[in-house]
């Protein structure tokens, strides 16, 4: 973890909250100084702020963005749209206004963190998940049914990734949209639900996402497509 942060104060603060949640800092006092941090790849996730002696936080933003594809949360005392439109734009994956409580900020840390290490966990681990006629193939980023390949649009790809993830879970439609569309989400749950329902669509049967009222949503394997070994009407001999 990289704070870039030239107020001695308020980086001793953060500093000290993130190790309370048990991340590591280093501390750069400048724009120059954080390139150099991630440019020799000593940064898992950068916290920079906006206002800088040297450079603009958007411009270090920007110019982390040309070469590395490390997470990175905006702090700024600029609460204007603007400022946090343009940091998003520029590649940042999330923005916090100063002042801010150390709880939302080990928070935002947390999901980032999470969001970011996805890709690398799926890649250790097995990359393509099987539920009976369905694949989803996290590294490919392709879905099958019954060897027929679906196609899915990006978010409904990824929504299809973070609910497999975790089959039979339920999943809170707050989470999703955080995890999914990230905490710069500013649109309503409708987004979600036509998500959800075009995913149904493409896949034939709405019982493979089921909702789970006032609360959110969860990934089953549909009865019909659990496959005849388990029916127990299967195999009556003769006689
Ligand atoms: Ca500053």
């Amino acid at each position: 973890m990289l704070l870039v942060e030239d107020d001695d104060a308020i980086a001793d603060g953060i500093l000290d909250a993130l190790r309370h949640a048990g991340f590591e800092g280093v501390r750069v006092n400048t724009g120059a100084a954080g390139l150099a941090v991630v440019a020799e790849g000593g940064a898992d996730l950068v916290l920079l702020d906006l206002g800088l002696p040297d450079l603009d936080g958007v411009e270090v933003c920007r110019r982390i963005r040309a070469d590395s594809s490390v997470p990175v949360i905006v702090v700024s005392a600029r609460n204007e749209e603007f400022h946090r439109v343009l940091a998003l734009e520029v590649g940042a994956d999330d923005f916090l206004v100063k002042p801010f409580g150390f709880r939302e900020l080990t928070a935002r840390v947390r999901a980032v963190a999470r969001r970011s290490s996805q890709p690398d966990a799926a890649a250790a681990a097995a990359t393509a998940r099987t539920f009976g006629p369905l694949t989803v193939d996290v590294r490919a980023r392709r879905v099958m049914l019954a060897d027929v390949e679906v196609h899915l649009t990006a978010k409904e790809f990824e929504l299809l990734d973070y609910l497999t993830a975790d089959p039979g879970a339920v999943l809170r439609r707050p989470d999703i949209l955080r995890d999914v569309w990230g905490v710069a989400w500013y649109g309503t749950t409708k987004t979600l639900d036509a998500h959800v329902a075009a995913i149904r669509k493409k896949l034939g049967d709405p019982s493979w996402i089921e909702a789970v009222r006032g609360v959110g949503f969860r990934f089953e394997v549909p009865e019909v497509s659990r496959g005849d070994a388990e029916s127990p009407l299967r195999g009556e001999g003769p006689g």
